[in-house]
């Protein structure tokens, strides 16, 4: 016990009348020990709310979220504290979330301290050291304030603070988006160096394929609040089986683009407010037929190993 085996996010409803743009439905995920599932889709699609939910951030509405097995959204007080610490969370600003004001020192502490009261003074201090020189930033500069440093060095803080606590499991939410393009690939290296080194699972929220193609054990491709496939990272991008994966795929440009299946996508993105019945997509995809208007598919696994929502594929037509 103690290690993570799995973590579950069942039926994972969200909604809110204003913002229905991040609702979310029957979103159903588990991230196995040691692997990273990325998360994958446009903006809107519901995948912020997903890793958010999974964070405790938001109350889903329904469904329920399971931590080796242990469910862990209704939990209070202390029970919940274990948690907090295994589970941590990169965000996409890094300006945003780190105190500008702070010391590195005391940004880094701050959470060592909540965890492990019982701790010295030097072995917080050691542990401050550890994680900022395994980020990169060089540990004599712990007097240093948040508002000296550059995104691409605020962001390798934000990951020290994350990784001060010795988590398990982490959710990066864009977590190179809003970095200069110049340091994209350092800070993502970075994230899979301590993915090794540290034994951590990750669910990495991007909108980015070349990431999840270079980043990722499986995928889940969203749209409009659900999840339209789901498959390891080879199968899905040698095989795209969903019609919106495929438009996906499509869409990235390539020297000699020998996919099969190249589509493009017709139509408007509806408005999350008043989703479409049926099949979310049906209002763009060249395959929709009159069952889809009426029935919401459900993922159900190929004979690939994928899993994808498509009546069209469970009919064998596609
Ligand atoms: Fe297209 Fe129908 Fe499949 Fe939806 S269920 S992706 S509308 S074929
Ligand atoms: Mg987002």
């Amino acid at each position: 016990g103690g290690l993570l085996e799995q973590i579950t996010f069942k039926n994972g409803k969200f909604q809110r009348r204003q913002e229905a743009v991040h609702a979310i439905n029957g979103v159903d995920l588990q991230v196995q020990k040691g692997e990273a599932l990325c998360v994958v889709g446009e903006s809107g699609c519901g995948k912020s709310t997903v890793a958010r939910t999974v964070m405790g951030l938001l109350s889903p509405t329904a469904g329920e979220i399971h931590y080796d097995g242990q469910r862990i959204d209704n939990l209070s007080g202390d029970a919940v504290l274990p948690y907090r610490r295994k589970m941590q969370m990169i965000f996409q600003n890094p300006y945003a979330s780190l105190n500008p004001r702070m010391t590195i020192q005391k940004t880094l502490e701050e959470p060592i301290r909540f965890h492990h009261p019982e701790w010295s003074e030097l072995e917080v201090r050691d542990k401050v050291h550890e994680v900022m020189h395994s980020v990169g930033i060089n540990p004599d500069w712990g007097a240093r304030f948040g508002h000296e440093f550059s995104g691409g060095q605020r962001q390798r803080i934000a990951i020290a603070r994350a990784l001060a606590v010795d988590p398990e499991f982490i959710v990066a939410d864009e977590p190179i988006s809003a970095l200069d393009v110049s340091i994209q690939a350092q800070v993502l290296n970075l994230l899979m160096d301590a993915q090794e080194s540290r034994n951590l699972t990750y669910l990495f929220i991007t909108h980015d394929l070349a990431v999840v193609e270079h980043f990722g054990t499986r995928v889940a491709v969203m749209y409009l609040g659900r999840v339209c496939e789901l498959a390891d990272t080879k199968t899905l991008f040698s095989t795209p089986r969903h019609p919106y994966t495929q438009a996906l795929l499509s869409a990235i440009p390539k020297l000699e683009d020998d996919r099969p299946n190249h589509i493009r996508l017709q139509g408007e993105v509806p408005t999350p407010v008043n989703l479409p019945s049926g099949c979310v997509f049906h209002g763009r995809c060249p395959y929709a037929n009159e069952r889809c208007k009426q029935e919401i598919p459900q993922l159900i696994a190929t004979d690939g190993g994928a899993q994808v929502a498509c009546h069209a594929v469970e009919e064998g037509r596609l």
